[in-house]
């Protein structure tokens, strides 16, 4: 495998023999669960989009498994970010074979900064086609989530990679997660992370990988999602307030949304602004959240925003936040005082 991606370079030892020779044992606590199939690892990054003289930033490489399939793909240049300096050896080998295409990071993806990573040239408009950069990742499970959800955010602001245009993200998650992301209105596992991606990307289930595949194996399956950010989102809200009413209206998932969503309100004005918000929303609030179309979000959500402008004191309100529960609750002994006659 290493004369087809290197040509003249000197040929590599197999990342078997790479995770053999530096010792590398799996560490539970960086979700290492290692991809060493090339065939797999090729489908991974060919399905990704067109490399090849392309820009990549690849997330977790470990040993650099998928950074082999990459380079096979002969991209302009790949930046590597891996938070585990055990794989530094094994990374720098595959940097000095590749003669400049290649450099490593060594640091933490959840406080990495992309907006300076790539040449300005790669820049496009938000509304032209995406830029030839690609983010790349076989994801720890640990932090897929939250890595997901901030780079969501930065979609949304234009940031990090996104100043260079509408980046795609190929990336793997658990079978259970992919499943989330990519639920449509209706179906069982539609969630706060259907909303929010599909809300800002268009996703795409790529395939499906077994976890026997990995070493060592993951009691689940994994499934490999391609993200394109949208020209403009569905909803178009600002993204905390969005992520709060999201947040809030799958608390319940399965309940009939007025249930959340009345949490939306302190305690004394939740009568009165929760029939307000399906009043004016013009939304069933007997519907369960759950089943709720794009359409009808929208309109929730956009009165949910009027209503902020309204009172902007209930931006900031937050009915799992300890200062607004005890809030609630001085109010409720206050009315209930007020009601007992002396
Ligand atoms: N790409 C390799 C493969 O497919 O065989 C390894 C994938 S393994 C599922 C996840 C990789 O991400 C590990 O190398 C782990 O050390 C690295 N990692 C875990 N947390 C990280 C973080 N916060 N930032 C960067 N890398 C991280």
């Amino acid at each position: 495998m290493a004369k087809e991606i290197f040509g003249r370079l000197p040929p590599l030892p197999s990342i078997s023999e790479v995770l053999r020779m530096y010792r590398v044992h799996a560490k539970k606590s960086l979700s290492q669960n290692f991809l060493l199939e090339p065939k797999l690892t090729s489908k991974f990054v060919s399905r990704a989009g067109k490399i090849r003289g392309s820009y990549v930033c690849e997330v977790g490489p470990g040993a650099g498994s998928i950074t082999r399939s990459i380079l096979a793909q002969r991209p302009k240049h790949i930046v590597v970010v891996e938070k585990d300096a055990r794989f530094l050896p094994s990374l720098l080998m595959l940097q000095n074979a590749c003669q400049g295409h290649m450099s490593v990071v060594l640091g933490d993806i959840l406080k990495f900064d992309m907006s300076k990573l790539f040449p300005r040239e790669t820049e496009r408009p938000w509304e032209d086609e995406c830029p030839p950069i690609h983010i790349i990742g076989n994801l720890p499970f640990n932090v897929s989530l939250p890595l997901i959800i901030k780079w969501l955010r930065a979609i949304s602001k234009h940031d990090s990679a996104w100043r260079y245009g509408r980046v795609n993200m190929t990336l793997s998650v658990q079978e259970e997660v992919g499943v989330r992301i990519t639920a449509v209105p209706a179906h069982s596992q539609r969630s706060r992370l259907s909303v929010m991606c599909q809300n800002w990307c268009e996703v795409e289930h790529l395939f499906t990988i077994p976890g026997r595949a990995f070493v060592p194996q993951p009691d689940v399956n994994v499934s490999i999602i391609k993200f394109t950010p949208r020209i403009r989102p569905l909803i178009d809200m600002d993204f905390d307030l969005f992520e709060k009413f999201v947040r809030v209206m799958f608390s319940m998932r399965q309940r009939q949304c007025k249930h959340p969503l009345q949490r939306l309100f302190p305690i004394h004005k939740r009568e009165e602004l929760a029939t307000k918000l399906f009043t004016v929303a013009d939304v069933d609030p007997n519907a369960p959240s759950f089943n709720l179309t794009f359409d009808e979000l929208e309109r929730l959500s956009l009165t949910y925003g009027l209503i902020v402008e309204q009172h902007p004191e209930l931006r900031h309100y937050d009915h799992i936040n300890p200062a607004c529960i005890a809030e609630d609750k001085a109010r409720i002994s206050l009315l209930s005082s007020k009601k007992i006659p002396r």
